[in-house]
C-alpha cells in the first residue's frame, strides 16, 4: 500500500467558484488565471471545469503550450509578457496576448516580424511598483504602439497592490483612470479581491485567480462561506501511529509541546515534504474523521501530531483532512491552516510537493 496522503481537487469546486466570479460581474469577461500550473491545481486537470472562462492568463510559455495542445483555442494572455525577444515567435504561432511592461519589450517587438498582429496589454505601474509604465511615461508607449504595424488592438491593464486590505485601491484606481481617460481599449484591472470587494472596478477583462481555487483573498477578513466559494484541493491522510502520554511528555523535534495532562495524540503521515507549511506551530486546525482538532509540537519532514482529546474513537488508519473537504460534508478551509502558519492560502496550494498523488474527484 502506498503511503496514505492524496490530494484531490474537486472539479465542482472550480467550476461553481468560476460560475461565483462571473456572477460577481456578469458584464465582464473572464481571465481564469492559472499559472504556477493552476495555483499547484495541475493545468490539465483545472482546464476542464474552467474552460467556460472567457481566457486563461498565466506566466509560462510552457503552460501556454499546453493549453493549445488540450486544443484551447481561445485567448491566451501573458501576465508578464515574454521573456527575451524569440518568445515573440511563439506568440505569433500560438496566437498568444501579451502584456508589455517595459520599454525592452517594445522594442522587441518593434522589430519583431510577423504575419499576424498582435493583441496586448499595456500595462501601466499605478502605484505597486513591480511592473509597468509609469502615468507619465503609459501615453508615450500607448502611442508608439498604436502606430507599430505588430500590433492589432492595445488594452489597459493595472494591478492593486491593497485588493484585499482595508487601505483598498481608490488610489491606484485614481492614477490609473486619470492617466488613460481619454483612450480607447479594453481594461482589466480587477484581480479576485478587486473583484469580491470593489465589484464596480470590474472593467472589461477580471482576471481571477485565487477566487477559482476556493480560497479568500482577504482572510481573515472573510471567509470562503462569506464569498460562497468552495475548496477546489483537499489534502488528507491517514493516522499511522497513536501515543499516550502523561502529563510533562513532548512531542516531536525540539520538544515545543508539553503535556499538562494525560492524552492521546495520533501521528498523521503528512508533513512539510508534503507541502505541510512547517510554520504550523501546535494548534493549527485538522480534521479527524470529520472532527476539528489540532495539531501538536512541530511538523517534522514526514509527520505531525494531533492531539485526539476530542475525538475518543479515532485511531490507526482514520481519516485526517489537512485541509479542504473532510467526510460527512465537513470542511477545513486552507485559509485557515495558512494563517496559523503565517502565510496565505495561496502558498500552500502552489507548495504541494512532487511526492504526493494527485486525484480528481
Ligand atoms: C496572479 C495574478 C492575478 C490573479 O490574482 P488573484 O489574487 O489570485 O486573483 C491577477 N493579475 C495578475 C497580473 C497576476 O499576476
Amino acid at each position: 500500500m502506498p503511503r496514505p496522503i492524496e490530494a484531490l481537487i474537486h472539479a465542482d469546486a472550480l467550476a461553481h467558484n468560476l460560475a461565483r466570479v462571473r456572477a460577481q460581474a456578469p458584464d465582464a469577461r473572464i481571465w481564469a488565471v492559472v499559472k504556477a500550473n493552476a495555483y499547484g491545481h495541475g493545468l490539465a486537470r483545472a482546464f476542464g471545469p474552467l474552460r467556460s472562462a472567457d481566457g486563461f492568463a498565466l506566466l509560462d510559455l510552457a503552460e501556454a503550450v499546453t493549453l493549445r495542445s488540450l486544443d484551447w483555442r481561445g485567448p491566451i494572455l501573458l501576465l508578464e509578457g515574454v521573456f527575451e525577444a524569440r518568445d515573440l515567435e511563439l506568440c505569433s504561432r500560438l496566437n498568444l496576448w501579451h502584456v508589455l511592461h517595459c520599454e525592452q519589450q517594445i522594442a522587441w517587438l518593434a522589430v519583431h516580424k510577423t504575419q499576424q498582429p498582435h493583441r496586448v496589454f499595456l500595462k501601466m505601474n499605478s502605484g505597486m511598483n513591480r511592473l509597468g509604465f509609469t502615468p507619465t511615461s503609459f501615453r508615450s508607449a500607448w502611442a508608439r504602439l498604436n502606430a507599430m504595424p505588430q500590433v492589432d488592438e492595445v488594452s489597459l491593464m493595472t494591478h492593486f497592490a491593497d485588493a484585499d486590505a482595508p487601505a483598498g485601491i481608490a488610489q491606484q484606481a485614481a492614477a490609473f483612470e486619470l492617466a488613460t481617460r481619454d483612450l480607447p481599449g479594453e481594461r482589466s484591472v480587477s484581480n479576485s479581491a478587486a473583484l469580491l470587494r470593489h465589484t464596480e472596478q470590474a472593467s472589461d477583462w477580471v482576471r481571477a485567480g485565487i477566487a477559482l481555487y476556493g480560497s479568500a483573498p482577504d482572510f481573515p477578513l472573510n471567509d470562503i462561506h462569506h464569498w460562497d466559494l468552495q475548496p477546489a484541493m483537499t489534502l488528507r491522510s491517514r493516522l499511522i501511529g497513536v501515543q499516550q502520554l502523561q502529563p510533562g511528555d513532548s512531542v516531536g523535534y525540539g520538544s515545543s509541546f508539553r503535556a499538562e495532562q494525560p492524552m492521546r495524540i495520533g501521528i498523521v503521515a503528512c508533513g512539510y515534504a508534503d507541502g505541510y507549511p512547517r510554520h504550523c506551530g501546535s494548534g493549527t486546525p485538522v480534521l479527524v474523521d470529520g472532527r476539528r482538532c489540532v495539531t501538536v509540537g512541530r511538523v517534522s519532514m514526514d509527520m505531525l501530531a494531533v492531539d485526539l482529546s476530542t475525538v475518543p474513537a479515532a485511531d490507526l488508519g482514520s481519516e485526517v483532512t489537512l485541509w479542504g473537504r473532510g467526510p460527512n460534508g465537513s470542511l477545513l478551509a486552507i485559509d485557515e491552516v495558512a494563517h496559523a502558519g503565517g502565510t496565505i492560502g495561496y502558498e500552500l496550494m502552489c507548495a504541494l510537493a512532487a511526492r504526493v498523488p494527485v486525484h480528481q474527484a
